[in-house]
This record gives structure tokens, sequence and C-alpha cells, in this order.
């Protein structure tokens, strides 16, 4: 999301406050996602021949292009542009050179993000799953977290068809540097991206050169078809995207309440949702499993494999799944001395203040708690040890506030409280962005048996 957008959202939240009852999604300029259906012309991309016929990536991706351009034309406000349509297309990408010119048109376009799509190869015909390549983060952090958490949630819906998932690949190149003199992206489409600030990612969805992979999403129209859909659901999810028709549910027992505005902005955002029955329920007891519901959704970044989830107490079916595997692998919970996670537990307000640490720490921010801060807190004796620097720091910057009697480190919050609290936490990480400097590593997450791709690719 470019600093335009994020700009346009924030307008379009203070018009949907004032103007109470205005549609949000009216306000908003559209999405403009470009796709990349990667090679064309003589570039014909990986090759493999299953039962004496030539199968060529450039094919098969350009129909997973077309599938994917008209399953997002029916969500409200995207449009949709392709860097070619057909086999010959616009720009013929034989050449790597020839990547800056579709970076170009995206850019040109006014493009929020820039998917290209691919299959992978190797000679190692036993390697399959589903890989994102993304940026390294050294040079635009904040276009890199885009691609990320993009890409993170096409992972989710992509391995939920039943592909590996096989995470990120965030390569460094030998000998590019970016104009910051940093350690440039490996990928061409997604260096040129970052260097023209446009959210940019390699969507890898399986592997030609494996037989199973071809046989179970690449065989036939249908199965180009459901990958499409796949990619689809995960952009409609990173984006918070709703279909064409579908009336955001009008809830109908807050308008009086004293949160009434910040739930408004949390409904708005997708932060949070009602029940089926069209409430809020304002003043019920925050769950532990609700408040890391909440803030996957605040972080974008909702997805992660559900086969991560190391709790008993967590069945995989259950609605928040998936935000606790991601809030896990995240670093941002780590559950119970006895191996549980307790998600029906009313969450306490020191449990929240570790939590929300933990989750900005995720984020990039410094959270250490001001010397002699405190003092104020009557009930800090009360406090256990490792939540003392969590609940200074929250307290300090107005992240969490007392209460008449106290913090009360053991008491419990309301889903009002918790709209006023992410909605804190969204304006901190606003006010506050990440260090420019590099992460320390660049993330492994890959089998060593991965070859290098030659630089053509994308
Ligand atoms: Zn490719």
């Amino acid at each position: 999301m470019n600093a335009k957008r994020i700009l346009s959202l924030l307008l379009a939240a203070v018009l949907c406050v004032s103007l109470a009852g205005t549609a949000f999604a009216a306000e908003e300029e559209p999405l403009v996602i470009c796709l990349d259906p990667g090679h064309g012309a003589r570039d014909s991309g990986a090759v493999a021949t299953y039962d004496g016929v030539e199968y060529q990536e450039a094919d098969l991706v350009l129909k997973i292009a077309l599938y994917l351009r008209a399953e997002l034309e029916t969500y409200e406000n995207v449009k949709v542009i392709m860097t070619r349509t057909d086999r010959q297309g616009e720009m013929p990408t034989i050449d790597p050179e020839k990547v800056k010119p579709r970076v170009d048109f995206a850019v040109q376009n006014g493009a929020d993000v820039l998917i290209s799509l691919h299959l992978n190869a190797l000679e190692n015909t036993e390697t399959h799953g589903v890989m994102m390549l993304t940026s390294n983060g050294y040079y635009n952090r904040e276009c890199a977290d885009v691609g990320i958490a993009l890409g993170t949630n096409m992972l989710l819906t992509l391995s939920q068809l039943g592909l590996l998932n096989r995470g990120h690949l965030k390569m460094n190149s030998s000998d590019r540097r970016n104009p910051n003199g940093t350690v440039a992206d490996y990928y061409a489409i997604v260096r040129e991206g970052i260097w023209q600030n446009i959210p940019s990612l390699i969507v890898e969805h399986c592997y030609l050169t494996n037989e199973d992979d071809f046989r179970n999403y690449l065989s036939s129209e249908e199965k180009l078809q459901a990958l499409a859909l796949a990619d689809a659901n995960g952009i409609a999810a990173y984006y918070g995207l709703q279909k064409i028709g579908s009336n955001p549910r009008q809830l109908v027992d807050y308008s009086e309440h004293w949160a009434a505005d910040m739930i408004d902005i949390a409904v708005s955002k997708g932060w949070v949702t009602g029940y089926p029955d069209n409430t809020f329920r304002p003043d019920n007891t925050l769950t532990r499993a609700d408040f890391v519901t909440l803030l996957a959704r605040l972080s974008g970044e909702t997805a992660a494999p559900i086969t991560t989830n190391p709790f008993p107490d967590v069945p995989a079916e259950e609605y928040y799944a998936a935000s606790v595997a991601w809030a896990v692998s995240a670093g941002i919970i780590n559950g119970f001395d006895d191996g549980t996670f307790q998600p029906a537990a009313a969450i306490t307000r020191e449990q929240m203040a570790h939590i929300m640490t933990l989750y900005l720490k995720h984020k990039g921010i410094s959270v250490q708690a001001p010397e002699g801060g405190g003092a104020s807190i009557p009930d800090l004796d009360q406090i256990q040890p490792y939540a003392k620097n969590d609940v200074l720091f929250c307290y300090a910057n107005s992240l969490l506030n007392g209460r008449d009697e106290g913090f009360v480190p053991q008491g419990s919050a309301t889903r009002a409280e918790a709209c006023t609290i992410l909605l804190r936490m969204h304006d901190y990480l606003h006010a506050h962005p990440a260090a420019e400097e590099a992460p320390a590593a660049v993330e492994a997450v890959l089998s060593p048996e991965i070859a290098l791709p030659p630089e053509a690719e994308a």
C-alpha cells in the first residue's frame, strides 16, 4: 500500500466517522493491481513434458492471470491491469533488461502493487510447493513489508489447496547495490519495483517440473482457475476487499456506546466484526483468542500455515486458528507453561500489554519502558515480573490507560476497549515507523536443495 493509498484510507475513515452511514468503500480510490504473467514471446519460461505434451510456463501463467483478473473484478473498487494479455504481450520478456518496462508500466498506470505470476522449475523433480519471492527490505522497508504481508496471505490461501508452503525467499544480489549502498534484491522485478516505490512480489505457484504439482494444480482449466481463486482470496484478505453487491452488515447495538466512533473505525477497517445476529456486543469480555485475532487483522499479515500451531487446545478448524499460528510464527505469543493457549479465557490487562509490546517489537519498534516510569501506578507491585516492562511501556505511551483504582493488571477488557486499543496501536505504528536499518539476516525458510534460478527469471 503506498502513501497515497494510506492517506486515502485514513481520509475515508475520518469521513466515515463524521458522516455516519456513508458507505466506506465509495469514498476510496480504486485499488489498482498490476498482474504480470511471467515470460512471454520467445521466452517460454519453465518447460516440462507429460504424456507426450510439452507445457510452457509462459502459457500456463497467462491462463492463471486471466482467471485471476476475472475474479478480482468481482470485488468492489478494484482495477486490474496486465503487462501482457496474450503469448506475445506488449512487452516481450526474453531479455532481463526488459523487466524495467513492466515496472514502468505498473507505475505509469498508478498501480498500488505489482504481482508477477510464475511457476517454479528445478532439475531435481522431487521439489514441490508454493513460494513467494519478496524483497530483503534493505532499501524500501515500507514497500517490502507490503509485499511480504500480501505474500504471506497468498501463501496461506494457496497452501489451503494442499500445496506445500515453502515460505518467502528474500534473495540478495551477489553484486548489485541499492541507491543507498545496501545489498540489492536478486530478482529483477522485485528490485526494480522497490526502487520505483511499488510493492512487488513474485508468486511461484508450484513446480512445473514436479509431476504431482503438475497433475494436482496445472493439468486442467479448472485447476488453473483454482490457483487463481486462491490468489484472489489471499489478495482480498490482505486488502480487505468486498465482493460487489455484498452489503457490509450494519451492526445495531453500539450507536450510543462511549466507544461508538472507535468501533466504527475498527469495523470499517475490518479489524473487528459483529456476531451473526448483527450485534457487536461492545461490553462483552475480550478472550485471548479474540485479541490475537484482532491483532492479526491489524497487522495485515493474517496468515501462517496452520500446521505450525503448537497448541493442543487450538483446533485447526476454529476461526482463530490461523491468527494464533501467525502470532506464534511472529513471536508474539508463546502460551502457558503447560503448553496450552487457553483461547476462551478472558485476557488480562497485563497479558495484553505483553502481547502488544511483542507485536510492536515484531514490527521493528523499540519497546523499552522509560526510566522511573510507573511511579504513579498505585498497584505496581501487583504486576507479574514478566509483564512489568510491557505494562510500563504501554502505560507511558497511552496504549493502555490506568483505571480509577490503578492499572488493574489482572483485570479483563471489553470488546469496545479492544477497538480503542487497536486504534491507538495503529496510530502509534504510523507515528513510529520501524528503524530503516536492514534486518539482521535474510530469512532462511527454504530447504537446501533450492537452486538459484537464472537471473532472467522475472
Ligand atoms: Zn518464471
